[in-house]
């Protein structure tokens, strides 16, 4: 094959990604390196790495962006005043092209910012790069979701990584960004995966928010989020007590390891349950396509398991999710769903401990006063849109 056939093809495989990615959604997920497990060479290679990419974005920028300067393999550094021939080792001639293609969507977005009459500087020479464009999939990096690794050209011992559960089996998979930031190192990996198909119900559902049960809906479900304080928990708090009182001083070692440890723990607890209100959310979103609830007080609510804390937090985080969404209507407060009767509309006040419903005008009976009223909700809603 020749090289003018060659670029022909490359060209066709362009257009039809294109084409194919048109229809798609892009997304781009956050993946971090695990810093603990980085070794020196790993830690000498990204130095290597990010020096390079400064010498050659700053090389480009002195000498006009020649496309020809592309794969160039050794440039000149300022070092103090004078200049010292350097060798690019490490860049490979993809990340050096990745890198000149960015710089040239630098200097377009420029451009059209002047032509849109703003006030534009040039191009600056940087000091430090914190940024490498890696934008071949399968060459300048590999993913093994497998064993949780990313794999860069040129560095032996592949990245442990962790957040690689958050990208679909099924999405298309282009380029990254390598960052490196304060908090550690990070991986920006841009994807395409298809839109999710709208399923149409035609359900219609009412929400209770109570105290019983976290959610009761008007078809008789119910949801709980359940979150336990756990052992380690336990067990972390008494020993930073007694550190605490132990040494007298606020800021001893220990007690700072300690702390550490316990906020670690809270966090694992706090991704549990943002797990459940998420799954929540979610089965209410794709089961139905009318949903009612009402943005209740949940101020003097009070729960067993886990404190209020838990359980006001997540009802909160619930209810705004829920209201993100175009399916979702809102009832005001004053709504008197708990008391009102669904077949004569008179209030009828019943204590908290009562669980079933009766309607002290027409005789109405429930069995659940929670489902009745999620249903009053509904009704509320249907009749007043
Ligand atoms: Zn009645």
């Amino acid at each position: 094959m020749n090289k003018e056939e060659k670029n022909k093809k490359i060209a066709q495989r362009r257009q039809a990604t294109y084409k194919r990615h048109s229809s798609m959604i892009c997304k781009t997920y956050e993946i971090k390196a695990v810093s603990s497990k980085l070794n020196s060479e790993q830690k000498q290679s990204l130095n290597q790495y990010f020096k390079e990419a400064k010498w050659l974005r700053n090389f480009h920028i002195a000498h006009g962006f020649d496309r020809n300067l592309r794969d160039i393999k050794e440039i000149e550094v300022k070092v103090g005043k004078t200049l010292e021939n350097r060798s690019l080792s490490i860049l490979g001639s993809q990340v050096k092209q990745d890198i000149f293609d960015n710089l040239i969507s630098e200097l377009r977005s420029l451009s059209s910012n002047k032509k849109q009459g703003n006030k534009v500087g040039k191009l600056k020479y940087k000091s430090v790069c914190n940024m490498l464009p890696l934008r071949q999939y399968g060459t300048t990096y590999k993913i093994d979701f497998y064993h949780n690794r990313i794999k860069v050209q040129n560095i032996k011992k592949p990245f442990y990584v962790k957040g690689l559960k958050q990208i679909p089996e099924e999405a298309d998979i282009t380029n990254a960004k390598l960052v490196r930031k304060a908090s550690g190192l990070y991986f920006y990996i841009t994807c395409y995966e298809k839109p999710k198909i709208k399923v149409i119900t035609n359900r219609q559902i009412g929400i209770d928010f109570g105290i019983k049960d976290n959610l009761t809906l008007s078809d008789g479900l119910t949801f709980n989020i359940k979150v336990k304080e756990n052992e380690t928990i336990k067990r972390l708090s008494k020993k930073l007590n007694r550190t605490f009182i132990k040494y007298g001083k606020k800021y001893s070692r220990n007690h700072r390891k300690l702390k550490g440890k316990l906020k670690v723990a809270y966090e694992k607890l706090t991704n549990q349950k943002k797990d459940q209100t998420n799954k929540v959310v979610h089965f209410l979103l794709n089961n139905y396509d009318f949903i009612a609830m009402q943005d209740e007080m949940i101020a003097n609510w009070h729960s067993g398991l886990f404190g209020k804390q838990v359980q006001h937090s997540s009802m909160g985080f619930i209810k705004a999710k829920l209201k993100n969404s175009s399916k979702v209507h809102v009832v005001e407060t004053s709504f008197p769903s708990t008391q009102i009767c669904p077949i004569c509309g008179s209030l009828t006040k019943h204590p908290l401990n009562k669980r079933d419903y009766d309607c002290k005008a027409c005789g109405y009976h429930h069995d659940s006063r929670d489902i009745k009223s999620a249903q009053s909700i509904l009704d509320y809603v249907l009749m007043m849109s």
